[in-house]
């Protein structure tokens, strides 16, 4: 900048070379900026006072003049100046806001934001090095701070979920050189909310802590454990040998989160579910990852909790397929989506139509007409059963009264009625059968409840008393499914229970397995004992038939007897002018 182009023009100093010196002796003296100028061999030439103050405290200018960064900032700050510097010689480039870690010999470190230029003498030489730096510690701090606090978990400390996709990617990136595998373990608490809503949320926190520690404990170096808010956590593991080695970390995990946490003395019981995915795909896709991880967690709650569950293609495609069911269902419910099916019942010892079991039906608007089997399952799990089973308990009583206003159907016709385990620990169950016979004006006893014997497994509690309390309406209570569950004839017994209904995989041995025979002849007997009435379910051909009815069976329902119908197909069985298949089957019966 020195003698090119036009003399610069100013009020004060018409003198361009006073003007130079008054300007330099300023910047020299300031407090603020740190400004130094270097010789080739990045020895001081002259610095600003702010350089002395901040830089090199307590020196004084000649103290400095001739000494390097060596004398003042740790090695590894002053060979990283000299190397700039020294670049900055040989090119003439300059080094713009460079942010640094200043570290000093004996206070405590800085961050400097530096800009460097070459130093040029009259004829353009370049002679040395100069350049101001600032203390911007402060604004690098609080980036810091920002930044751990955008990747970090407030609660544990641990990482985020935004800090655990980002090592995710990078994980699955070295997948390509490492040729190994990444896995991902999705912990989601089991019975968190109850450590929340019973001790409070401090207790609560300290669990999360713990919880997050013990997962560190599992992992090893490189790995990363996250928490995704809530009661969830992640683990990503970062070298895998195969699935096995996957299994042993997450039953290491759910033992190690099931072994309880001490609050005040007291042990609060936690466990933990698992889901995990494992690959080796270095393209794969971390969020689809983290939905698969995902799925096989609500696998491993499916399974019973306190367990966890690897991920598999199938189980993915049958969630998805759940999942849009899900939403389906939900709307089926509001549109009056669902209608009834009637399977006749018959005596298996005069033919006569002793009844119907209401079947649900769902009427998909794109995939047509849906069986129970594949959508009852998931309703349970999503508490929409209440609305389905209520929709079907007023519709069959809506029916029974309807085909017992006119003469065609005997005093003693029963409609059956399924209901879902679920229901029975619902308080309201009692309340809606009560108002649903009300509101049609049936007969109580004309109206059959079926419960699975699934639904009686372990402690009955609440299960028992509604039970006590249906029967106390006068309604029938048949237990359906007979022989699936561990239920003993004397267990159900003691829940008035009044009919038996044995499952078709009992049926379906009956002709070829001598053993099946017995057994259904000993129950058949047993329940007539306990005064219970005996229905065969699931009767395929004649010699099912038969052979039920030689053993003493009461009632029978089969597709060899009846399919199951709408509801104005029902009055011609009745009528005993139904289906051909029916009479016959009926017809070789009572030869045997
Ligand atoms: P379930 O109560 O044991 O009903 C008998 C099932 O066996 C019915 O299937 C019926 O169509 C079928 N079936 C009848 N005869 C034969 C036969 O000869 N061969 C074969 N292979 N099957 C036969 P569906 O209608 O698909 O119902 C399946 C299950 O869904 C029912 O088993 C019941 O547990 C449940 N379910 C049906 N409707 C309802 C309902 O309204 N509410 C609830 N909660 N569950 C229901
Ligand atoms: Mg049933
Ligand atoms: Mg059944």
């Amino acid at each position: 900048m020195a003698d090119q182009g036009q003399p610069t023009r100013s009020a004060v100093h018409p003198d361009r070379q006073v003007l130079e010196r008054m300007c330099m002796r300023n910047l020299l003296t300031n407090a603020e900026e740190r400004v130094f100028f270097k010789d080739l061999e990045s020895r001081f030439l002259l610095v600003s006072a702010g350089f002395l103050l901040d830089q090199a405290q307590g020196c004084s200018i000649d103290d400095v003049i001739g000494k390097s960064d060596f004398d003042f900032f740790s090695e590894e700050h002053a060979f990283a100046a000299l190397e700039d510097e020294q670049r900055i010689i040989r090119t003439g480039e300059p080094i713009v806001a460079k942010i640094e870690h200043e570290t000093f010999r004996d206070r405590p470190d800085a961050w400097v934001s530096t800009t460097k230029l070459p130093l040029r003498d009259d004829e353009g030489r370049i002679v040395g090095t100069f350049g101001i730096s600032r203390d911007v510690t402060g604004q690098v701090l609080a980036e810091q701070a920002l930044a751990h606090q955008a990747l970090h978990d407030a609660v544990t400390g641990l990482a985020n979920r935004l800090a655990l996709i980002d090592r995710l990617s990078q994980a699955l990136l070295s997948l390509d050189r490492t040729h190994g595998r990444v896995g991902l373990f999705y912990v989601d608490l089991d019975n968190f909310k109850v450590v929340n809503d019973s001790f409070g949320h401090d207790a609560g926190d300290r669990v999360l802590v713990e919880v997050g520690q013990r997962l560190s404990r599992i992992s090893e170096r490189g790995d990363t454990v996250a928490r995704f808010g809530g009661d969830e956590f992640v683990l990503l593991r970062r070298a895998l040998r195969d699935d096995d080695d996957a299994r042993l970390i997450a039953s290491r995990a759910v033992r190690s989160i099931g072994k309880g946490f001490v609050h005040e003395g007291k042990v609060l019981t936690i466990t933990g579910s698992i889901g995990v995915v494992v690959t080796a795909d270095p393209l794969a896709d971390p969020a689809t990852l983290l939905q698969q991880a995902d799925t096989a967690l609500y696998q491993a709650k499916g399974a019973g909790r306190d367990c966890f569950r690897l991920f598999d293609a199938d189980l993915h495609a049958r969630a998805r397929a759940n999942h849009d069911l899900d939403a389906a269902l939900r709307k089926a419910i509001e549109n009056k989506e669902f209608f009834l099916l009637y399977q006749p019942v018959f005596s298996l010892q005069d033919q006569s139509l002793r009844g119907v079991e209401a079947l649900v039906r769902w009427r998909h608007p794109e995939r047509g007409v849906i069986g129970p089997a594949e959508f009852i399952p998931l309703a349970e799990v999503r508490g929409l059963i209440g609305a389905i089973d209520t929709f079907v308990l007023d519709e069959a009583c809506r029916q029974l009264a309807e085909w017992t206003r006119g003469e065609e159907f005997a005093e003693g016709f029963v409609v059956s009625v399924n209901l879902s385990g679920q229901q029975l620990s619902d308080t309201r169950l009692v309340e809606r059968v009560t108002s649903s016979i009300k509101n049609h004006g049936i007969v109580p006893s004309q109206l059959c409840l079926e419960i699975t014997e699934t639904a009686l497994i372990g402690e009955l509690g609440e299960a028992a008393t509604t039970l006590a309390a249906l029967s106390g309406l006068g309604v029938l209570l048949a237990l359906d499914d007979f022989g699936t569950g561990y239920s003993t004839l004397a267990h159900i017994q003691r829940l008035n229970v009044d009919i038996l209904k044995i499952d078709r995989s009992f049926v379906e041995q009956i002709t070829g397995n001598d053993r099946d025979r017995k057994i259904i002849g000993a129950i058949t007997a047993m329940a007539h004992a306990l005064g219970m009435l005996v229905v065969a379910e699931g009767i395929e051909t004649d010699r099912q038939l038969e052979a039920l009815t030689a053993l003493g069976c009461d009632e029978g329902q089969g597709f060899v007897l009846a399919r199951p119908l709408p509801p104005d197909q029902i009055a011609a069985f009745n009528r005993g002018t139904g289906d051909t298949a029916y009479h016959r089957a009926l017809a070789g019966a009572t030869r045997a």
